[in-house]
């Protein structure tokens, strides 16, 4: 299988009000990082959202999946995933043999970003800057660091081009493996919700079947090292 070369991408630019790295626990447990994020301001996405959306999963999990950011209902959960694109997501894992409670998922940016609809309440989510993203990475780091995930796979553009670079192209690249320090096995694929966005059903059925096809290659990929 073809691999990309990755580092992790060290060219953001400073965040004016800092990131979240001075809050991070010292022996961070994902259960002190939860509550330490619960209360972190060190962007302004906070402030037009109901509280941090962390990370969730059991800390032992072998695959960590980092989307984007959290959508309406998740930021009115609390909870990472619960939306119509985390029912996606559950509907793939489950065609692979797996489920929620055997992996980690969380998000590169923990605050709902959003911007009113021009018409009704509807919240409309809106894509975090690259300040943004840097201002929230400490905990994204933090989280790999206790989990130590034999697989990473990033869930969509803005996750992947987090951590694998801003030049980094979903359309390119989806399924393919990649040399990070991350994780012994990355990948990036599509985020699900993209899924939900197709134009028909017969295209929308095409595009879940790439994307639990990605899926497969992470849950093979995984019991392999396991087993090895
Ligand atoms: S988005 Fe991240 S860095 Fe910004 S306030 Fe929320 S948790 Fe902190």
């Amino acid at each position: 299988m073809k691999r990309l070369v990755s580092k992790i991408d060290s060219s953001a630019p400073v965040n004016p009000d800092g990131n979240a790295a001075a809050l991070i626990p010292s022996r961070p447990t994902i259960s002190r990082l939860r509550e330490a994020a619960s209360v972190c301001k060190a962007c302004t996405l906070w402030k037009n959202a109901t509280q941090t959306v962390f990370g969730e999963g059991s800390p032992a999990s072998r695959i960590m999946f980092v989307g984007e950011q959290p959508g309406d209902q998740e930021d009115r959960a609390g909870r990472p995933f619960v939306g119509p694109a985390g029912k996606v997501f559950d509907e793939a894992l489950a065609e692979v043999g797996l489920d929620r409670a055997q992996v980690y998922v969380t998000n590169v940016v923990k605050h709902f970003k959003w911007v009113p609809a021009p018409r009704g309440k509807r919240r409309i989510h809106k894509k975090p800057r690259y300040s943004e993203i840097h201002a929230c990475r400490p905990w994204l780091e933090a989280e790999i660091s206790a989990v130590k995930p034999q697989a990473v796979v990033c869930l969509g553009a803005t996750a992947a081009q987090a951590l694998f670079g801003k030049q980094f192209s979903i359309t390119r690249h989806r399924g393919q493996r990649i040399d990070s320090p991350l994780a012994p096995f990355a990948i990036a694929t599509v985020h699900p919700s993209s899924i939900l966005r197709a134009q028909d059903s017969e295209s929308r059925h095409q595009q879940m079947r790439a994307f639990v096809n990605d899926l497969r290659q992470v849950a093979l990929q995984t019991t392999k090292n396991q087993a090895a």
